[in-house]
């Protein structure tokens, strides 16, 4: 059976084609955006957080992107051509695509944290300059970084997910306090063994006392394979306020 060819597909080839190098171009543009707005931070903590926040979203916008633009292209080159195959040449090709984004949906959630994961490591420890003269600055350990840390950090960092990063200038004493969250950061899922467990919620389920010490419990859940898991704390006794600071 011959096909009675489409008289548009001059048309067609036209304004695919055009579409198609503006949705390329927008997957480009999309990521150039993301690397000038990376590049325009200073401070190694924001860079940390913009990558933790935005670096696979923005791959997966411009992947999408480009996924559409290389459809359209692939299918603005068409000559003779009857409804029929042209039907079966999109089919065909919005198959592929929706293969790929697929596979590429994946790499970003189950591979590509590893890789995100090495860089904010490095970022998170690279050393501070100080401000005031210009010389790195040094990184406290946890023993030492109390005494710059008031109770309430101090508490948030014992029970939650919360990790604070305390630099000092030796030289002139300044300081710079670093509020690391837990809830967005993932860990190793003893399942899977991908980096997708994250704390979904965190309940004290005893109150510290004076006496006695309190208990929580953090609620675990792999976004990849659904483990869930349940951990308990033990949280400190509260000091006991020395009478003077009541007032406060
Ligand atoms: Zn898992």
């Amino acid at each position: 059976m011959e096909e009675a060819p489409l008289l548009w597909i001059d048309e067609w080839n036209f304004w695919a084609r055009i579409a198609a190098y503006v949705f390329i171009s927008l997957a480009v543009l999309r990521m150039l955006a993301y690397y000038i707005k990376l590049a325009s931070l200073k401070e190694y903590k924001d860079k940390y957080d913009y990558i933790n926040e935005n670096e696979i979203g923005a791959l997966w916008q411009s992947s999408l992107l480009l996924l559409v633009g290389a459809s359209l292209l692939a299918n603005s080159f068409l000559a003779e051509i009857g409804i029929f195959w042209f039907i079966i040449r999109w089919v065909t090709t919005l198959s592929i695509a929706i293969v790929l984004a697929v596979i590429i949906n994946n790499l970003l959630k189950f591979y590509y944290p590893f890789y995100v994961e090495k860089r904010l490591r490095q970022l998170r420890y690279k050393p501070r300059i100080s401000p005031k003269t210009g010389k790195p600055m040094k990184l406290l350990s946890e023993e030492e970084e109390d005494v710059y840390l008031d109770e309430g950090m101090q508490a948030e960092e014992e029970v939650f997910s919360v990790d604070y990063d305390v630099w000092v200038d030796e030289e002139t004493g300044y300081t710079k306090i670093e509020k690391y969250s837990g809830h967005l950061h993932a860990e190793r899922c003893p399942e899977c063994g991908y980096l997708t467990l994250r704390v979904v919620k965190e309940e004290i389920v005893t109150q510290p006392t004076y006496e006695e010490e309190g208990e929580l419990i953090k609620y675990y859940i792999c976004s990849y394979c659904d483990y869930k898991a349940q951990t308990t704390f033990k949280v400190a006794k509260l000091k006991s306020k020395p009478a003077e600071t009541a007032t406060a």
